[in-house]
């Protein structure tokens, strides 16, 4: 029987075109059709100087099909280059130039010697979606934009985590990352956002080690660094927010880097006392059982549904109903990643179901039993949902249509206040 797809969570991988638009004065040149380019034009936010929805493309047509696109490609960078002053050029093709066999390398070689940069990454659609898209343009910049392995430097970082303007909290997570880094002693550096990109990027053969933050969207990126430039990386699959898991990452990260112990514990009991001190003040509003439901379900990418199940369990006490992850994550990592589901505070484990149909997780959910007014944390799919089960409801996750997130963030202690806010202040309205 067929099977319909509706409600979609992703998009395909040449959407991944958003990680080169994440890269301050990068731009991308699509080769494909204008049908591709003007459903990806809908993205939002770029880092900051080209738009997002401005970019070169080819516009193939029949000809092209017909006759080949090399030469469309050819003058389509070449005017590119001409007209648009970027650091980087990336071309990426869509399904249409793939099938047809253009030869994408063939003509990007052609202009290995100009001034700028060019280069390419295969993202057609019909081979996986925008978060295996992501590693794919990662490693075809470190394959043909970065040379040779440079001498390393002392603290120096690279951190890799959500992808950009797909994760909405993607840029905030990543400076509150940077910043949690820095106060242990190292030194951080990212390619994306404000005051970042080519410099940057030169410097990641410098860094001592690579900072996966993410259960698996990346690996493929930091392995290839390993295998290039002999890198080490550490693989940190849980995005920490709140303290219980911000002070578990703190001492992971500051024992893989051999950063003083007594400096790592000064940062966490501080940044502790902090955060309890704000806890503390609102407890009575936590211990409210009337306000809401003690469970809770997410609907999100592996990252966001297995971090914020640990930050509602371990922080702030919630059980789990069945989590649900919609990125399509790879089978060779579901295993592991539901142990890591196991993994919570008080004995509890979490059931955790891969599925990118919405239709069937919305039927499992109307049918738990959250015993109050539920708490679904989700995408905009799922605010229907929340109609029909009287949940509470806070949007976290792609597609967000809703609310603006600029440079705000979930991630570290500040970020698990802050999403408390948005929790409780979806649940109070209820009442007020
Ligand atoms: S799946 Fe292929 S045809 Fe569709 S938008 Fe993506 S690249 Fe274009």
């Amino acid at each position: 029987m067929a099977k319909i797809l509706d409600q979609p969570r992703y998009k395909c991988a040449l959407a991944a075109m958003q990680t080169v638009q994440a890269i301050t004065r990068a731009l991308p040149i699509l080769h494909c059709g204008p049908g591709c380019a003007e459903k990806l034009s809908g993205s939002v936010g770029s880092s900051g100087l080209y738009s997002p929805h401005i970019f070169p493309c080819t516009s193939i047509s029949e000809k092209e099909v017909i006759f080949g696109g090399d030469d469309k490609l050819t003058e389509t960078i070449e005017n590119s280059l001409k007209i648009i002053d970027a650091d980087l050029y990336v071309v990426l093709t869509g399904c249409t130039s793939e099938i047809v066999g253009d030869n994408v390398e063939d003509v990007v070689r052609k202009f290995k010697d100009n001034e700028k940069p060019v280069i390419y990454a295969s993202t057609a659609g019909f081979k996986g979606n925008n978060y295996v898209g992501h590693d794919w343009i990662l490693k075809a910049i470190f394959d043909q934009y970065l040379k040779n392995k440079k001498e390393v430097q002392k603290g120096l970082v690279n951190i890799w985590a959500g992808i950009p303007m797909h994760d909405p909290f993607w840029l905030g997570n990543l400076r509150e990352l940077e910043t949690l880094i820095a106060e242990i002693g190292l030194t951080p550096n990212t390619i994306y956002g404000f005051g970042r990109g080519i410099k940057n990027i030169d410097k990641i053969p410098e860094a001592e080690f690579n900072l996966l933050v993410s259960p698996w969207v990346g690996l493929e990126s930091v392995k290839f660094l390993e295998e290039k430039f002999g890198t080490p990386y550490l693989h940190y699959p849980v995005l920490p927010v709140g303290a219980f898991e911000t002070t578990k990452f703190l001492r992971a990260v500051g024992e893989y880097a051999g950063a003083s112990k007594e400096k790592v514990e000064e940062v966490i009991q501080r940044k502790e006392e902090e955060y309890y001190y704000y806890i503390e003040r609102y407890a009575d509003v936590f211990l409210e059982t009337r306000v809401m439901s003690k469970r809770f379900v997410v609907v999100s990418d592996a990252s966001y549904s297995l971090a914020i199940t640990k930050f509602l369990v371990n922080d702030i006490g919630l059980f789990p109903s069945k989590q649900y992850i919609v990125d399509d994550t790879p089978e060779e990592y579901r295993e592991q990643i539901s142990e890591w589901f196991k993994e919570l505070n008080y004995g509890i484990q979490a059931e955790v179901g891969f599925s990118s149909d919405g239709h069937q997780i919305h039927q499992e959910i109307e049918a738990a039993d959250f015993n109050g007014y539920p708490l679904i944390l989700g995408s905009n799919w799922e605010k229907n949902l929340a109609k029909r089960t009287d949940a509470h409801y806070v949007n976290i996750s792609y597609p967000v249509v809703e609310r603006l997130i600029i440079n705000s963030f979930i991630a570290g202690y500040k970020g698990g206040l802050k999403l408390i806010e948005d929790i409780y202040s979806v649940a109070l309205t209820r009442f007020n």
